[in-house]
């Protein structure tokens, strides 16, 4: 059984193994720990992880990057409408007016959902976990955003099984930061001592998430979770991005905003600027050669400078910390320690303020880029049957407060928080009602500012087949409501308690007493059926197509692997067989035949630059074993004149 985590980044994929000595994170086939959010399509195949950062600007059209925040989003949402403007690619309107991307697909114009493209990002952190782990892999637990409602993390969960995962537990950033902090930690106070309060603050490429948790001895307990869904690394890289295109403008009279491809270089080199500022406070330069319009262009900055650009975002981050401040209840001498991960925590800036808004400097001693992947990897172990880890508790909390509501037949509505802001989760309720018909449960997010989701709608519940009671009034109705371990509502059962009369007898208590017949009530539950209809829901029917795409698609790469591997076989064999046919296998060969068959090779040399540059994997296969008929025959005199002095010495030597 494997034991994984993936860390789902916006920018880039961190995947932590559990093996029997500790928790390792491995690297992809470039030999790189972290695989980019990148998926991109071409006339064949599909590149994605590293291979596809390449096509970023030669194929920019096709190549999908930033797309975990569209998933599971309407496209009507005005935060997918805002996004698109920057996006290089194309979004579209699915079928259930989800996001799409169009884009052209082998020969083809092909539309897929954000679950199916983030499904092939995990298609390929399977593929390489598998060939880290020498065997395939299914159990995982990924990542999400603490901020994900229940439609986006529906999605995550139907993009792990696209990409034929068994995803454990969908596990909140910042738990799996805790998880990874905590489980290794000795001198945690013990369980009736107060507990050792940390925050954590993981700012990624495209969010900032903070929780409040407190340790105890084996435990773990998220007390409240902040965040903010729009701020993180990319929107420094955007301001600069904005900051020289003006200037560019004025400069050089070029304007990058009208050429996709200067565009996204200027982007990536300002993102670089960047980083470069976090480890240098001087005067950083930024060329770029040939941008547009033939010209090159320069442009520097300084901390200082920098820092007075993006005053307006260093000054965004303070919210949500301030926020758990209050929402935990805490007081900055309660906390012990504030520990930061996640890349744009590096830049000085933001590591200061969190600093100044706490009262305490922060702490590092985290791996930044790995800890949340390591924490899935741990929580997998944990829910794995077969691995044995330290026993360790972890109560995660709900971000957002959830209502049911429904209507009563009598008129009088109900609605009810079932679930408020920072309830522990996973979570079970009983509810009961008293109904003679079957009714329904409307479940939702309470609060329309809590959730940066355009929907407050979860679902809803029909309770079926309830009947009146046998005294023609309502029956009682039992209804079990969960969040789940994936943060997810359902109801999860329903019963009706029926009474049930027996008639039994009661032995006499005195002699002189008559027998007498008394009535027993007896209470009896019995599962009433109930069904679901989920807002924005993907049916099993969906996902089963989804996954036979997927599929279709991992064959057609295996395909053009392997036709690529046939044609550089052949590719090698003409270089190899031409070179040395005319040296050392010479002597191996009448000159008619090394006449003849060089003509050969060197048509086949041509051949595949031109016609044969497209073939089908079995073209070159048959072309290859048509050029060894005539090669293995030379290439076998030649061994065997090579072996002959040996096996003479050894000859000589027995006689
Ligand atoms: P998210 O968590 O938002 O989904 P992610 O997990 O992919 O995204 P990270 O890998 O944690 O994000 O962080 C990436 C961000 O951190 C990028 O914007 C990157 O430019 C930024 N970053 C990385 N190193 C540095 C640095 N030294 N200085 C400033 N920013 C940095
Ligand atoms: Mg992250």
């Amino acid at each position: 059984m494997s034991v994984i985590g993936y860390d789902l980044g916006n920018l880039s994929c961190y995947i932590a193994v559990a093996r029997q000595g500790g928790i390792e994170t491995i690297a992809n086939e470039f030999s790189d720990r972290n695989t980019p959010c990148i998926v991109s399509l071409t006339s064949k195949e599909r590149s994605i992880g590293s291979a596809a950062k390449t096509q970023i600007i030669s194929n920019y059209k096709n190549t999908i990057s930033n797309f975990k925040r569209l998933l599971g989003r309407p496209f009507d949402d005005p935060f997918v409408q805002n996004e698109m403007k920057d996006l290089p690619y194309k979004l579209s309107r699915t079928a259930d007016g989800g996001v799409g991307v169009r884009v052209k697909y082998a020969g083809e114009d092909v539309e897929f959902s954000m679950a199916q493209v983030c499904g092939m990002l995990l298609t390929k952190l399977r593929s390489i976990t598998e060939v880290n782990l020498k065997k395939p892999v299914q159990d995982c637990v990924l990542s999400v955003p603490s901020f994900f409602s229940e439609v986006q993390r529906r999605n995550l969960l139907a993009a792990a099984r696209i990409a034929n995962l068994n995803c454990l537990r969908l596990f909140n950033d910042t738990t799996a930061v805790a998880l990874a902090y905590g489980i290794y930690k000795q001198d945690l106070p013990a369980a009736e001592e107060k507990p050792r309060i940390i925050i954590f603050v993981d700012m990624g490429h495209s969010s900032l998430q903070v929780a409040a948790v407190a340790f105890n001895k084996g435990k773990l307990k998220v007390l409240a979770t902040s965040f903010d869904p729009y701020l993180g690394g990319r929107d420094f890289d955007r301001l600069l991005f904005n900051h020289f295109a003006d200037l560019f403008k004025d400069k050089y009279r070029i304007d990058v905003r009208t050429n996709k491809r200067a565009e996204l270089r200027l982007l990536i080199e300002c993102e670089k600027l960047k980083k470069q500022l976090s480890s240098n406070s001087g005067r950083m330069t930024l060329n770029i050669e040939c941008l547009m319009d033939d010209k090159d262009v320069q442009g520097a900055m300084t901390r200082t400078d920098f820092e007075a650009l993006c005053a307006p975002l260093i000054q965004r981050v303070e919210k949500p910390l301030r926020t758990i401040l209050q929402d935990a209840k805490l007081q900055s001498q309660d906390i012990t320690s504030i520990e930061i991960v996640g890349g744009a925590t590096r830049m000085p800036a933001v590591k200061s303020t969190i600093a100044e808004v706490f009262g305490m400097k922060v702490s590092t001693t985290l791996n930044a880029d790995e800890a949340v992947a390591r924490g899935c990897a741990l929580q997998c172990a944990m829910l794995s049957p077969t691995f044995k880890v330290r026993d360790f508790t972890v109560i995660d909390c709900t971000p957002y407060s959830i209502s049911l509501s429904w209507i009563a037949p009598m008129g009088e509505e109900g609605d009810m928080e079932i679930f408020p802001q920072f309830h522990p989760a996973p979570f079970s309720k009983m509810l009961s009602f008293y109904r003679k018909e079957p009714f329904a449960l409307q479940a939702r997010y309470t609060n329309a500012e809590q959730i940066h989701y355009p929907c407050q709608d979860i679902g809803k519940f029909c309770i079926d087949n309830v009947t009146p009671n046998q005294e023609g009034d309502g029956s009682k109705i039992k209804v079990k409501v969960r969040l789940n371990i994936h943060g997810l509502f359902s109801v999860i059962q329903a019963s009706i308690v029926e009474k049930v009369i027996s008639n039994e007898d009661v032995k006499p208590s005195t002699e002189a007493a008559e027998k007498v017949e008394k009535k027993k009530v007896k209470v009896k539950s019995k599962d009433l059926p109930f069904h679901s209809q989920l807002y924005m829901n993907i049916t099993e029917q969906e996902i089963q197509h989804m996954f036979e795409v997927e599929n279709k698609m991992i064959m057609n790469d295996k395909l053009e692997c392997e036709t690529s591997e046939a044609k550089n076989l052949l590719e090698e064999y003409v270089y190899d067989m031409r070179g040395k046919l005319f040296d050392k296998y010479e002597g191996y060969t009448t000159e008619q035949d090394r006449t003849e068959f060089g003509k050969i090779l060197e048509a086949t040399e041509h051949w595949l630059y031109e016609d044969g540059e497209d073939e089908m994997k079995a073209v070159y296969v048959d072309k290859l074993a048509q050029l060894k008929q005539v090669g293995n025959p030379i290439l076998r005199r030649y061994t065997e004149a090579q072996a002959r002095p040996a096996a003479f010495e050894q000859l000589g030597g027995a006689l």
